[in-house]
């Protein structure tokens, strides 16, 4: 499939933002340049004040599948993802089984190339059955395709089994991502602890409990000299530890999620359990600082934390309900948002979604460059569209931003060089 896009916005942050063309074949970049002539056969794509970009890439998202199938599949998931702009995807082991060893790792590549949408690259677990003791079998995860470990949902408690997990993973060059959270701290909690906590009377979660995981996790990563990823930071406190760590030329790297940079505690008001995440929605003071760590670089990459949950589960008390927001179809908009209000530039905001996660992974993804793997996307940076999560290709709808109105749409989503999505798909 030969492919032409003519016309538009070109974004390869740090490299171009000009008004080109872009000529796909045979799944690559071939070329870029003003009026392109159009080779026989190619099929146009006119891009006519549209910005083209890499596709996404997210560090973080849950698609559930072996286990819980009920919520989100490889297939749903990865259809929700390219639906958003996600090009490449990092998926979490806490299915179940859990994926601490090659035939899980296998069998989710498997199911990836059977959907054939986006591109799906496992992170393999910390730990046996992620439950903190016992280290999973690193080499063999890394050598069946996994990207990075974590043990994601849970944090890595014993400080230990953390050191032992950094040292391996150093050995064989995978960065690992810790969900930040000590557990003695968070016991009981279902939201941010805080006058919001103690008005509605829900037990809290502190920020504290954030914090002081990351400043281990710091350490530790000082100690080994392992590349330590820290998952959907929330706090002020977390900014500021990352970015004294990274003063210091410590192997840091932080992602934030679209959630915990534009809703607060007050959404929990109304006891909405869509709104219930873990970490939770913290305050404005917190907002502003994971705006700021984004802004300066503190922050690396947006990424969503895409958890989904089934409708039932979601309709349960505050206290009894999964933690978890879908945000694949909304990142985009969410974070152009960013960009209307002038806390990032719009290459910078495309940074933070494509070519800083691919960096912090190592992946060969998130550029335009000629010679690239074609996963690029065509976006409307203007369109207003209301959210309904019933229009959405994940499989579940938990997400605080129904009814919303956002700005920021996308139009064409192109994997390996074939056209994977197409907004006439989504005004069905
Ligand atoms: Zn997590």
């Amino acid at each position: 499939m030969t492919i032409l896009i003519r016309g538009g916005q070109v974004i390869d942050p740090g490299r171009l933002n000009e008004v080109v063309d872009i000529l796909i074949e045979n799944g690559k970049v071939a070329a870029i340049g003003r009026n392109l002539p159009a080779p026989r056969g190619v099929t146009i794509i006119d891009a006519q004040s549209r910005l083209v970009l890499p596709g996404f890439v997210d560090l973080h998202v849950h698609f559930r599948e072996p286990g819980f199938e009920y919520k989100e599949t490889i297939q749903s998931g990865a259809a929700a993802a390219v639906a958003g702009g996600f090009t490449t995807v990092c998926c979490m082991p806490n299915t179940n089984p859990v994926n601490d060893n090659q035939a899980i790792t296998e069998f989710m590549l498997d199911r990836a190339r059977e959907a054939g949408l986006a591109n799906v690259f496992p992170i393999g677990a910390i730990t046996k059955g992620s439950e903190g003791k016992e280290l999973a079998e690193i080499g063999d995860l890394r050598r069946a395709g996994c990207v990075a470990i974590s043990d994601d949902g849970r944090p890595v408690m014993n400080s230990l089994v953390m050191r032992r997990a950094m040292e391996y993973a150093l050995a064989f060059d995978v960065p690992v991502i810790d969900h930040c959270e000590d557990l003695h701290l968070t016991e009981g909690g279902c939201m941010n602890e805080g006058l919001v906590s103690t008005e509605l009377g829900l037990p809290g979660i502190p920020a504290a409990a954030e914090d002081v995981m990351v400043a281990r996790n710091v350490a530790l990563a000082e100690l080994t000299g392992a590349r330590l990823h820290l998952a959907h930071i929330s706090t002020e406190g977390s900014v500021r530890i990352v970015r004294e760590a990274k003063s210091r030329a410590i192997k840091v790297t932080a992602e934030a999620c679209p959630h915990h940079f534009t809703i607060t505690e007050e959404v929990v008001r109304d006891y909405n359990t869509h709104a219930k995440v873990n970490p939770p929605l913290r305050t404005w003071k917190d907002v502003h600082a994971i705006k700021e760590g984004l802004r300066d670089g503190t922050i690396d990459a947006i990424a969503t934390d895409h958890a989904p949950h089934a409708m039932q589960e979601k309709q349960q008390g505050f206290t009894d309900a999964p933690f978890g927001i879908v945000g694949l179809e909304t990142a985009w908009s969410l974070t152009h948002a960013l960009v209307d209000e002038g806390t990032l530039s719009l290459e910078s905001a495309v940074e933070k979604l494509s070519s800083a996660p691919a960096k912090a992974f190592r992946l060969s993804k998130g550029t335009l460059r000629v010679g690239a793997d074609a996963d690029v996307v065509v976006a409307d940076p203007q369109e207003s569209w209301e959210v309904d999560p019933t229009k959405f290709r994940s499989k579940s709808r938990n997400t605080p931003f129904a009814g919303w109105k956002i700005k920021g749409r996308i139009k064409t989503t192109i994997v390996g060089g074939r056209v994977v999505f197409e907004t006439s798909q989504a005004e069905r």
